[in-house]
């Protein structure tokens, strides 16, 4: 067992049920990302793997999406040294920096979030600093969802990949089981059946 599953597994983070995801299909794993960030050793330890494999990537600033962001973003540049940000939602779904927060033409920015399903937010939030001046110049997560298929264009690290299996649920076996489909949990059903 790898020490990412490992911290996922001890934190409850790894979840096994019944779930649906948000793509309406249904598997029998969830990565629950707010066990995790309750947990700082274990927050604290994943977010250590992300700085090793930046350490000498000249990091200057390290950003994160809302609301796991902050926390990694926080983190991971504590560890490396540098300042943090993080982007919020703008009017149009897209990300924003607030808060009088500024990045410094060409500043070397490393981008971090909790877990990568679909990449959506974090390509709002590669656009975001690249629109605020910035040069991305990795990208660091907790969990890949997608198996390892996502392309950001960047160098991309993930203390855990994964890639559940997934049914449409007229084929899900435990469905077919007569097994209840377990109710969401953490912070509520939108996120909870991503
Ligand atoms: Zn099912």
């Amino acid at each position: 067992m790898s020490d990412a599953l490992a911290l996922f597994e001890r934190s409850g983070a790894l979840l096994r049920g019944h779930f649906t995801y948000t793509s309406g299909r249904h598997g029998a794993e969830y990565l629950e990302k707010f066990r995790l960030l309750e947990d700082p050793k274990a927050t604290t330890a994943l977010c250590g793997m992300i700085a090793a494999r930046f350490a000498g990537a000249g990091v200057e600033l390290v950003a994160g999406p809302t609301t796991g962001g902050i926390i990694l973003a926080h983190e991971v540049a504590r560890q490396l040294g540098v300042r943090a940000v993080y982007a919020e939602r703008g009017e149009t779904g897209n990300r924003v920096l607030r808060r009088g927060f500024r990045v410094r033409p060409g500043e070397r920015v490393l981008v971090v979030d909790d877990i990568v399903t679909t990449g959506g937010s974090l390509r709002d939030t590669l656009a975001c600093m690249e629109t605020a001046g910035g040069t991305v110049v990795g990208v660091g997560v907790l969990g890949d969802r997608t198996g390892g298929r996502l392309e950001v264009g960047v160098p991309f690290f993930a203390c855990l990949t994964v890639d559940f299996p997934s049914y449409a649920p007229a084929e899900c076996p435990q469905c077919a089981a007569g097994i209840a489909v377990s109710a969401p949990r953490g912070s509520g059903a939108a996120s909870a059946v991503r």
